[in-house]
């Protein structure tokens, strides 16, 4: 069993799954280019190009911030993803037999080996995607690790290459919620129907995952896609995620969600756009362009740090936990 999961990680953190998101992302593009009314008396590789890959984006100041970074996060990226599942995998069945002692031996309500690695692989994957809702929403919400996912939200134009824009020490904190995290809440799950993770059913969850992976691809772009109304309050859709990055008020704190949005629709931070919306991307309309906080890299790296630790000396002066976030009032920013 163990053996299954170490052939998964390697699996997640090899060049094949960047080729089969990057490949994914190409044939799809070249799809929707070819059905966009508007490219019909161009189509040519030429005008599927400055489509795909239009130069004031990826010439953008902002992107060539996510270029230089991307070394340095997507090692970290890939690591926290293959290690979060295989902390899940190890606590969800460690946490069994002190379960077993304590609320006594269960038996398993799916006897079909179908049916048991189907139950399994359903709550390993949903436990999954409501932790990495949790983490994105204490990120949002928790005011100094806000300032490290601010990082992200500088960002004013989206390449897939900004999937990756993260703050080194965000990846880490996420690994430490998101694998023991789902990995206590889906074994106590898996106990409730008598049963363990399994190896067949974690290949079947990385094997989804790695499979929606190129979904990441087209949220940090330019390209819109909607699911429609009715399947994004379940599903996850690319322009929810342009949503999640605009500078707009209204906007903010709104799709949290990771390869479903029901979570947000329970937790009421759904925002389902109705029609295509134009907005500025960005952490607030306060602090873009000439007054982003992150104009390189150095400032990415450093700023989220400064400003972290002026919350916590604030807060220490005022004997008290930081309950303000200063990026949320422009006016009282410690950058
Ligand atoms: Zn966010
Ligand atoms: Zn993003």
């Amino acid at each position: 069993m163990e053996e299954t999961v170490a052939l998964l990680v390697r699996a997640m953190l090899s060049k094949g799954s960047l080729q089969v998101s990057s490949t994914g992302f190409l044939l799809i593009g070249i799809f929707i280019y070819w059905r966009l009314p508007r490219n019909r008396s161009d189509r040519s590789a030429r005008g599927l190009f400055r489509y795909l890959v239009p130069a004031a984006l990826y010439g953008h100041r902002s992107a060539k911030i996510d270029y230089w970074i991307l070394p340095l996060t997507i090692a970290s990226a890939f690591l926290v993803s293959a290690s979060g599942l295989v902390a899940q995998f190890f606590v969800s069945n460690s946490i069994q037999a002190p379960l077993s002692g304590i609320l006594g031996v269960r038996t398993a309500i799916v006897e079909n080996s179908r049916g048991t690695i189907a139950l399994q692989f359903l709550i390993l994957f949903l436990a999954a995607d409501l932790m990495q809702y949790v983490q994105h929403y204490l990120f949002h919400k928790i005011p100094l690790f806000w300032r490290l996912h601010r990082a992200h939200h500088s960002a004013e134009v989206l390449t897939p290459v900004t999937r990756w824009r993260f703050h080194p020490l965000e990846t880490i904190i996420e690994a430490i919620i998101t694998g023991p995290g789902s990995g206590i809440l889906s074994g106590f799950l898996l106990y409730v129907c008598g049963m363990k993770a399994t190896g067949a059913a974690m290949t079947l969850v990385v094997a989804t995952r790695l499979a929606l992976q190129v979904t990441y691809y087209f949220r940090h772009s330019h390209v819109w896609i909607s699911y429609g109304t009715v399947l994004s309050h379940f599903f996850y859709s690319p322009c929810m995620h342009l949503i999640h990055h605009s500078a707009l008020p209204h906007h903010r704190d709104k799709n949290l969600g990771s390869l479903l949005s029901v979570w947000d629709y329970l937790f009421g931070t759904l925002y389902v756009p109705r029609h295509r919306e134009e907005f500025l991307l960005g952490l607030s309309v306060d602090e873009v362009h000439d007054r982003n906080p992150h104009p390189n890299v150095f400032a990415l790296l450093i700023e989220p740090l400064v400003t972290a630790a002026r919350l916590v000396t604030a807060a220490r002066t005022a004997g008290r936990l930081p309950s303000a976030d200063p990026s949320r009032h422009p006016s009282q920013n410690g950058r």
